[in-house]
């Protein structure tokens, strides 16, 4: 038995528009849209399988710059992180370009801690 590993976002009239999952490289939440509103909207989207026990979501996810540092003695943001990662039925693999410690892994994406 398992938790779920995605939290989504909705748009109050039943529509799934964002998903959260936890990264255990970044240590926080990396959200993506499903998609945008009004429809037209530039920007990325995911695709999400709909399974949040074991989700896929594609394409790759590539989060650059601008996120909490992940050093636990700092307090900064670093401008130069980089997280790309592949979500695959429940399992979270980093490619090599990672700047955190998970770089070239592949592991199991955390249950999704309540609000
Ligand atoms: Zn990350």
């Amino acid at each position: 038995m398992s938790g779920p590993r995605i939290r989504d976002s909705g748009d109050g009239r039943g529509r799934i528009v964002a998903v959260s999952f936890h990264c255990p490289g970044c240590k926080l939440n990396h959200t993506l849209y499903t998609q945008r509103t009004p429809a037209d909207l530039p920007g990325p989207r995911w695709n999400f399988n709909g399974d949040y026990e074991r989700p896929t979501l594609q394409p790759s996810i590539k989060a650059t710059g601008g996120f909490p540092d992940c050093d636990p003695e700092s307090d900064g943001w670093d401008e130069n992180a980089i997280c790309h990662s592949f979500v695959t039925d429940g399992r979270i693999q980093f490619l090599g370009d990672c700047t955190h410690a998970l770089a070239g892994q592949t592991v199991d994406l955390p249950e999704m801690v309540a609000l």
